[in-house]
């Protein structure tokens, strides 16, 4: 059943059940909470008695007094009188046994229901006739003994409660409108966002449908909250499909990177098989080649993994305290060692003094190689490479820099994604995993990474490592 039958459907139901349970509930409540007499009950009283009266064979001042006190004694709160038709009273429950004139009588019967306001006693005259006589019984009951809640409706004829019917039938009916015009309105905006839910068609280059509700209610909530999700599942939906034409690409390399070192590496081989060389020099040379190329493969081989163990999410570090700056002095050396010849300029500055802090040694030493690696790699025009170790009493950093080509603002934000590589056409450099896993590291650790570059003027990359981790952590 769709939303806009139900609303008409409950409207409907509920107006229906409203009048109903109105109509209960005034009578239940109006006998509950009125006490005393009904107005309807007091005329057929009034007329029992006459009757009893008009029935009773003899009729003499005993068999009066004794009708109306034993009237009294059932009715206290009501006074009796009997009346001829000179206006005597005969009896009097009250026994003051008042004289009426016609004008007095008259009044009594004039306006009667109106004397329930008005007056304290309501008096109620029925007509009599005895043995060829007119009489007259008065009854006279004090207003607090009327059932209050009644009065209003029962002095109504029912054609004339039609004018309080409508009016009540219209009064119920506007909050209902007005509910229902809330409702449609509440439906048809969720309408809306159900059909741009269902044309949300992430792959499509067409530019999304933006829903405008600037309400504040849930609803307007929720649209907003279905333009930022959309807007997300597309940014999101984009990433991946270019993290996977980048992951296609970084196959197609890998297998190229792979077989060019394994050509060179057959031919080499297979001329010192055949003893196709001039020279003990050459044997050398082409052995050298060998080991190079073998070094090269297994270097990305090792990237590999770290890809592998990156998708698993399985970077599971071992805390425990190290000497960093000898650990940073010692790859130092190695690095002087291997740029010897390069003429490259080396700053390497690092405290005397020994700084320990709990680190996964062999995570860190990776991280760091990463960093000097690059420095070295793609910032070798610059002809210098900085290493600096520094430490206040909260943090260690170690700070790798170069002069190099730098990394262009556009590039700066996405090199710590995996996979991403400024120049990703070049072939043999690397599989644009290595910031990744430096990153990786450095969180793993408590830690942070930054970087800021000026291209060709200094390109710096910092890791920070805490000098107390996080003990809940450990
Ligand atoms: P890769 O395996 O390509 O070296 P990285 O994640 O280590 O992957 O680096 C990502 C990219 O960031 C590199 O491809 C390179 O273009 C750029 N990059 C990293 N370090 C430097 C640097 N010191 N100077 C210039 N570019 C750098």
């Amino acid at each position: 059943m769709k939303l806009r039958t139900k609303l008409w459907l409950s409207l409907v139901l509920s107006a229906a059940l409203s009048m109903v349970l109105f109509g209960y509930m005034t009578v239940w409540i109006g006998k509950a909470a009125n006490k005393g007499y009904a107005l309807l009950e007091l005329n057929p009283l009034a007329q029992s008695i006459v009757d009893s009266i008009e029935e009773q064979p003899d009729f003499g001042a005993d068999a009066l007094k004794r009708t109306l006190e034993r009237a009294r004694e059932q009715h206290p709160a009501i006074r009796f009188l009997w009346i001829n038709d000179q206006g005597q009273s005969l009896y009097d429950t009250a026994g003051l046994n008042p004289t009426f004139t016609f004008h007095d009588l008259a009044m009594l019967m004039k306006n009667m229901p109106e004397k329930y306001f008005k007056e304290d006693n309501v008096p109620i005259l029925t007509p009599a006739t005895k043995d060829g006589q007119s009489y007259f019984l008065l009854i006279s009951i004090p207003a607090s003994e009327m059932k209050q809640g009644e009065v209003y409706f029962l002095i109504r004829k029912t054609t004339s409660l039609l004018t309080l019917v409508l009016p009540l039938f219209l009064s119920f009916l506007l909050p209902f409108l007005v509910a229902l015009w809330l409702f449609s309105f509440l439906n048809k905006r969720i309408r809306k966002l159900n059909l741009a839910l269902n044309r949300l068609n992430i792959q499509s280059d067409s530019p999304l449908v933006e829903l405008i509700d600037t309400s504040k209610d849930e609803l307007g909530q929720l649209t907003r909250h279905y333009n930022s999700m959309a807007n997300r599942i597309r940014t999101q939906f984009a990433e991946i499909q270019q993290f996977e034409s980048k992951r296609k690409l970084l196959l197609s390399n890998l297998s190229h990177d792979l077989r060019t070192p394994l050509t060179t590496m057959l031919g080499c081989a297979e001329m010192i098989r055949t003893g196709n060389y001039k020279d003990q020099k050459e044997l050398q040379a082409r052995a050298k080649i060998i080991l190079q190329r073998c070094r090269y493969m297994d270097k990305l081989l090792d990237q590999m993994l770290d890809i592998s163990r990156h998708d698993a999410g399985d970077l599971a570090i071992r805390l425990e305290t190290h000497n960093i700056s000898e650990l940073v002095r010692k790859m130092a050396a190695e690095y002087i060692m291997i740029l010897d010849g390069d003429h490259i300029e080396l700053d390497i500055e690092i405290p005397d003094e020994d700084i320990h802090l709990p680190i996964d040694a062999p995570l860190t030493e990776r991280a760091l190689r990463n960093m000097i690696d690059n420095a070295i790699r793609y910032g070798k025009e610059g002809r210098y490479l900085g290493i600096h170790l520094t430490a206040d009493d909260h943090t260690v950093s170690v700070i790798v820099k170069d002069k190099g080509k730098g990394i262009a603002p556009e590039h700066q934000a996405h090199i710590y994604e995996r996979f991403y590589r400024v120049d990703s056409g070049r072939q043999g450099e690397g599989l644009g995993i290595g910031l990744a896993i430096v990153k990786d590291i450095a969180l793993a650790h408590q830690g942070s990474v930054e970087m800021s570059s000026t291209p060709n003027v200094e390109t710096v990359f910092r890791i920070n490592l805490p000098r107390q981790y996080p003990y809940n952590r450990l």
